[in-house]
């Protein structure tokens, strides 16, 4: 029996910078936020968004194969990996010194390289939104649909970019090395940039042209795990309500009927906040007990005591 509080940690943006000077910094702030939970007596187990990194990942990997042509081109999936083991090298790193520093020795901190299978049927394959890459003119975006098969949308008069689905986490492939990590007390950073997309033929794994949502994997994630609490650590200490209007009002707590009926009232923005709440919103229905929360990182610990943050139960 497990008498410690799970605590699935969902690292958004703001906790990892957008350069390698960037993260490196930003990554001991963010060891302090989550060793402090530790400190409280938490489990904690670790994912986090790549937005920044994957795509100085992408954008580097064809600038290789546009200087040398014997280099292919990188796929997605492929950059994603990279993604979770730069980022994941970095957190380690800061987290296993923060703890030496407060003397707890006894929590060995590791990063797993994570597939999280989708759907090959999932309707998002139809309609790819999600913009990655760097900006071209109309002329190589024609060579780049040619050449790669990539599907490019012009984006609001700034010229073209390649846009790839945003399918639903279906099956997390580590999920049981996870688990017999997490269970024998071990601090685990998994599920980075919402997992490598992968779909699955038989044993064989294939990487997806997608990226999967951090905030929905981490749902998964927590349920699977059975945790107590999942927080999303963003860029606001609250949900708000008629966000940047007059009337704005930060919310303090919402049931999952709530949510839902600020969902259907257009609250929340698509791609930033509404898969925030939806994904708090996945966890807290589960099952009775499990609450999500949503704050800022250096709230994290205020969040957990019930002082601050937007908490989501069912
Ligand atoms: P992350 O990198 O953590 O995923 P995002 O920028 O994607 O961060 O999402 C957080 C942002 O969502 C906030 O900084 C805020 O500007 C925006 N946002 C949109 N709607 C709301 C809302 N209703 N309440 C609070 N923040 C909102
Ligand atoms: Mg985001």
């Amino acid at each position: 029996m497990k008498n410690k509080k799970r605590i699935v940690i969902a690292l958004g943006g703001n906790a990892l910078g957008n350069t390698l000077p960037e993260q490196m910094k930003a990554v001991k702030i963010t060891a302090q936020a989550i060793v402090d939970l530790i400190q409280e007596g938490c489990e904690v187990v670790v994912t986090h968004g790549n937005g920044p990194q994957v795509g100085m990942i992408n954008n580097a990997m064809a600038a290789l194969s546009r200087e040398d042509s014997n280099q292919p081109n990188t796929p997605l999936s492929v950059c994603v990996a990279m993604s979770q083991a730069y980022i994941g090298y970095d957190l380690q790193n800061a987290l296993r010194e923060e703890l030496k520093n407060r003397n707890m020795l006894d929590i060995p901190v590791v990063t797993m390289v994570t597939q999280v299978r989708v759907d090959e049927n999932d309707a998002a394959f139809l309609n790819p939104t999600k913009p990655i890459g760097q900006f071209m003119t109309e002329e190589q975006a024609k060579i780049a649909e040619e050449k790669y098969d990539y599907v490019m949308k012009e984006d609001s008069g700034r010229g073209y970019r390649r846009v790839v689905s945003s399918p639903k986490p279906a099956e997390i492939i580590e999920i049981e090395a996870i688990r017999a990590l997490v269970d024998t007390g071990q601090l685990v950073i998994s599920c980075g940039g919402g997992g490598i997309p992968v779909t699955l033929k038989g044993n064989h794994l294939t990487g997806a042209s997608a990226v999967i949502d951090k905030d929905f994997v981490s749902a998964l994630l927590a349920k699977e795990l059975d945790a107590d609490f999942l927080i999303i650590l963003t860029a606001v200490e609250k949900v708000a309500i008629n966000f940047g209007k007059p009337d704005q009002k930060w919310l303090a707590q919402m049931n999952v009927e709530e949510a839902n009926q600020y969902i259907e009232e257009g609250h929340f923005a698509p791609g930033s906040m509404l898969p925030k709440v939806e994904a708090a919103i996945e966890f807290a229905d589960s099952k009775a007990g499990r609450v999500s929360l949503i704050t800022l990182l250096e709230k994290a610990k205020e969040g957990i005591l019930g002082e601050t943050g937007t908490r989501i139960c069912k």
